[in-house]
């Protein structure tokens, strides 16, 4: 959850008064006061979150102590009352929506992956509708690929790059190694492996539906051959007996 420092920025005492004040102040300049419900607290460091939208209380909490500076303070108040605004939880579309809305009014809220939990890259992963945010995660993309290619290089690494065909054989070596799973959780789960899914976990591009698509289909014949063998082994033990 911990987002970078940026140089410049400054670390000021944050008591629950002043976090009340930012709360209301853009409750009313960002949210047209549609939040007045709710309430924002100053929370203890905890090992799990910097912050937290507990919906059933309609309560937002802050870790103020955990956060580098002020800027990430309001920028994870705002995230939070994103997720109020959203009225539910995850980091789907309706919360993205959310995130335009701030940027368009030039909100002080800096993106990262705490927004985009699910996923690795920041590509295509958010409707083309949110035309800010898709700008703002071509940026973070370039930034994240220009430090994954400098890391390798200065590391020594070997890169390598997936082919569509090693993406699709995963589908096959998935439905061996979770023999009981579904269709479905091994698309799943072989689609997150490689961030074939948009925030919403919907196929990111037509790229990754054909994939998914694709994958489904070798998965279906692979456990239909497995099945195969195993009604085969049964006939042979029968026979023996
Ligand atoms: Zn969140």
């Amino acid at each position: 959850m911990k987002r970078m420092k940026r140089q410049g920025e400054k670390m000021t005492r944050w008591t629950q008064r002043r976090l009340d004040n930012v709360f209301r102040e853009y409750n009313e300049r960002y949210f047209d006061g549609r939040l007045k419900e709710w309430g924002a607290a100053i929370a203890s460091p905890n090992a799990l979150w910097v912050g937290f939208c507990e919906f059933k209380l309609k309560q937002l909490m802050v870790v103020t102590d955990t956060l580098p500076d002020d800027s990430e303070i309001q920028s994870t108040l705002l995230h939070e009352m994103a997720h109020a605004a959203a009225r539910r939880a995850g980091h789907g579309y309706a919360f993205w929506e959310q995130i335009e809305r701030l940027l368009q009014q030039d909100a002080p809220i800096t993106l990262g992956f705490p927004e985009a939990p699910d996923n690795t890259t920041f590509v295509d992963i958010i409707p083309k509708k949110l035309k800010l945010c898709c700008k703002a995660m071509r940026k973070l993309e370039a930034q994240r690929s220009k430090f994954v290619k400098n890391d390798a290089k200065s590391r020594h690494l070997q890169t390598q790059r997936i082919t569509d065909e090693q993406i699709v054989a995963s589908f096959v070596e998935a439905t061996y190694d979770l023999p009981h799973a579904s269709v479905s959780d091994i698309a799943e789960a072989v689609a997150k492996r490689y961030d074939l899914f948009d925030v919403e976990g919907r196929p990111k591009n037509r790229w990754a539906a054909d994939i998914i698509s694709k994958g489904r289909k070798i998965c279906q014949k692979t456990k239909r051959e497995l099945q195969q063998e195993l009604d085969q082994e049964a006939v042979w033990d029968a026979a023996v007996e």
